[in-house]
């Protein structure tokens, strides 16, 4: 059984690679790293590895469904910023809503309706959220597609006062093809610079949450403000320390 601390060592040594590989990125991009938040996606690991995250020091954890996140949040002691980067199905709101502060997956205007609503149960006066868009064109993605984000945008900020619009989300497609990749992240970057210039959002407005292990720098080097890392943070750590997965 491994060890907490050696947990965080290994932890520690990913980060400092994956920091370095941030930074080698934002400097091709002419871009401050301090604009780049990494969220440590824990969705494979288990408590302990949380706690080894924010030992680490990041400070924002994500995971993808609210069934295994929800034990893991209940245990879990450090205080970081947590995400919720899954499809959202609309009865598991409420609860979504008690134990994440941002969702990334506000893929759909009657989600922005029942998270309206289910705020003020939970207690939220504003619910951060970033609306996914399906860039790739792939039918397994989950996302608006492009044609109806504008207009989408439009009406929730209208109708929905909870919801505090931070950005745009959304995965690429699933290539080795890294020109496909790159059109994705750069189709994003495209329709946050078309919403903000339609100059209704407001200041919160403009965040980019895009890139994974495997394709972040491409993701930074585009513009993403919030990069969403799993595999990458835990390499070399033992299957056994790995958690419910
Ligand atoms: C799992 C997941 C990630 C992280 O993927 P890795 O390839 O392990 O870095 C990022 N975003 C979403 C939405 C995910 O579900």
């Amino acid at each position: 059984m491994t060890q907490s601390r050696d947990i965080v060592k290994i932890i520690t040594r990913n980060l400092a690679s994956l920091r370095a590989r941030i930074e080698a990125a934002c400097k091709r991009a002419g871009r401050d790293p301090a604009g780049v938040t990494l969220i440590a996606v824990t969705k494979y690991h288990g408590v302990e590895v949380m706690e080894a995250v924010a030992a680490a020091g990041l400070q924002d954890i994500g995971e993808n469904r609210l069934q295994v996140a929800e034990p893991k949040l209940m245990a879990l002691k450090a205080k970081v910023r947590r995400h919720f980067i899954g499809p959202l199905q609309t009865n598991k709101t409420k609860r979504v809503l008690e134990l994440f502060d941002i969702i990334h997956s506000l893929d759909r205007l009657a989600l922005a309706d029942v998270i309206d609503k289910r705020a003020v149960q939970a207690g939220r006066a504003t619910v951060g959220c970033f609306v996914e868009v399906n860039t790739s064109g792939e039918a397994s993605k989950s996302g608006l597609a492009p044609s109806q984000l504008i207009e989408t945008l439009e009406e929730i900020r209208q109708k929905y006062h909870r919801i505090e619009l931070l950005g745009l989300m959304t995965m690429a497609a699933q290539t080795e093809d890294a020109g496909r990749v790159r059109a994705s992240f750069q189709r994003l970057r495209e329709l946050r610079d078309e919403a903000v210039a339609n100059g209704k959002m407001t200041p919160a407005f403009g965040g980019l949450s895009m890139g994974m292990s495997g394709d972040f720098e491409i993701a930074i080097e585009e513009g993403a403000t919030h990069i969403r890392i799993g595999t990458a943070l835990y390499e070399g750590l033992p299957e056994s320390s790995a958690g419910a997965g």
